[in-house]
């Protein structure tokens, strides 16, 4: 199995091989075909599986795609619970986009909202947020949701745990309801499906 066989675009490939990766991990070979479809994805996969590369590569090769015409709004959220795994997954778009002309914002609480604002107002393709400083920006009007196409959950299982399904469902409430939603969590416990009911159209489930 190759990343050429998966029908990531040149630019990403480049990246990869930059990266040192020379082959997909099996949740990227299973999920990274599916997602660039264009269908809804329930993936089970653990932290250390690859499984950010798993949705950034589709999410970026969707991104690089022309926007629609004269907007600058977001048009992918990123979910996921610590502001560590925000920034990670900040720093592996980065990486694997370095090719691509696609903009990428990261926002969680416990610093000040002002930089945040202003990364939002020059405008950015991906937005990376932990739930409760996104539902901040939500009442400030600071962030527009109403372009997104793709929302990725990541880590679902411990957003539950840390208690996020309130904002969670505020968010989703926000976005528009045609859009691509991907849910990445370790396990597909019945409080993981009960969400993936509410929040996507006839999935399809990798799990690894
Ligand atoms: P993750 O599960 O997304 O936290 O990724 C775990 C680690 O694996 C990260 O350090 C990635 O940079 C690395 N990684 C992801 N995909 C690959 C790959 N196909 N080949 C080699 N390393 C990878």
């Amino acid at each position: 199995m190759s990343f050429e066989s998966l029908g990531l675009a040149p630019a990403l490939l480049r990246a990869l091989a930059e990266q040192g990766y020379s082959e997909p991990t099996p949740i990227q070979a299973g999920a990274i075909p599916v997602v660039l479809e264009g269908h809804d994805l329930l993936a089970a996969a653990q932290t250390g599986t690859g499984k950010t590369a798993a949705f950034s590569l589709p999410l970026l090769q969707r991104m690089s795609g022309s926007a629609p015409s004269g907007t600058r709004r977001p048009r992918a959220l990123i979910l996921t619970p610590t502001r560590e795994l925000a920034a990670q997954i900040h720093d592996n778009l980065r990486d694997y986009g370095k090719h691509l002309r696609v903009s990428s914002a990261v926002i969680f609480g416990g610093v000040s909202m002002g930089p945040q604002m202003q990364a939002l107002r020059r405008g950015v393709d991906i937005v990376i947020a932990t739930p409760g400083r996104l539902v901040d920006h939500m009442q400030q009007r600071t962030i527009d949701l109403s372009g997104i196409e793709v929302l990725v959950l990541d880590e679902a299982d411990r957003m539950l745990d840390m208690g996020f399904l309130p904002p969670l469902k505020r968010i989703v409430g926000a976005l528009p309801k045609r859009r691509q939603t991907l849910l990445f969590s370790a396990t597909f416990a019945p409080e993981i499906k009960s969400l993936a009911m509410q929040f996507m159209q006839s999935p399809r489930e990798v799990s690894v």
